[in-house]
């Protein structure tokens, strides 16, 4: 059952300046749970264009292990999966008391999927077939809620960061800061007084399939400690990193 026509990808192609151009500046990490390859696939590379960090599964069990795992921003959640419904992660998800954002997916152009799907606490609904530039579109603006009720700012010996804008100021002075060197500032300041191994920063940074540098993380802090004073962030040998004290 081909969800997304031929011409959709046509469509794909033609955007891929627009999506390009249209990127936020911050590194956000999704969850895909689709079952059928063809649009999952097509979901991945969309996402990746914005700079999304993107894991896909693609069954209910995978999904609940994944949740359990790791920290998300974002789900993609199709209803129909191989092994259970995607009603099922949603409910699971939300009586776990996690309000992640979640876009669901259905191929049932049918309102009484709709009404069911945001009576569980989805935040949003698409309708396949779909083009891809309506759902980036519904993600950036699922993002910017979510940042909208999101933590205050967060704010450490003067240094501070506003998840909903994406500033960063020292002293009250803004500071131009990279998509990477945020994220991980982000997780030290909402972590403040503890240490993070270098194993959770890039568990923030990336998805699974993305290939990770050996040295990322020593980088950005080394950039963040020429924007930010070096003793912002303190490096605990053989442990990790940390800001603030508890
Ligand atoms: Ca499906």
């Amino acid at each position: 059952m081909p969800y997304i026509e031929s011409h959709d990808y046509f469509f794909f192609e033609r955007n891929l300046i627009k999506c390009l151009s249209g990127k936020e500046n911050i590194i956000m990490r999704v969850l895909v749970i689709e079952d059928d390859k063809i649009i999952g696939d097509g979901i991945v590379q969309g996402l990746g264009l914005e700079d999304y960090a993107v894991d896909w599964v693609e069954d209910v069990e995978s999904a609940e292990t994944a949740l359990d795992t790791n920290e998300y921003g974002l789900i993609v959640l199709d209803i129909g999966l191989p092994d259970g419904s995607g009603f099922q992660v949603l409910k699971n998800l939300r009586s776990a008391g996690k309000d992640i954002p979640v876009l669901m997916l259905t191929a049932y152009d049918d309102l009484s999927f709709k009404v069911k799907g945001l009576d569980s606490g989805a935040d949003d609904y698409l309708i396949k077939p779909f083009k891809l530039e309506e759902l980036l579109a519904r993600l950036r603006a699922l993002r910017r809620r979510a940042g909208g009720r999101a933590t205050p700012i967060l704010d450490v010996d003067g240094v501070t960061l506003d998840p909903a804008t994406k500033k960063v100021a020292k002293d009250g002075e803004g500071v131009s800061i990279g998509p990477k060197e945020f994220a991980i500032l982000q997780i030290l300041m909402e972590n403040k007084g503890k240490v993070l191994t270098k194993a959770q920063i890039e568990d923030r940074l990336y998805g699974w399939d993305m290939e990770i540098e050996s040295n990322t993380v020593e980088v950005h802090i080394h950039g963040l400690r020429k924007k930010l004073g070096k003793d912002f962030i303190e490096t605990l040998r053989h442990v990790g990193y940390r800001v603030g004290s508890e």
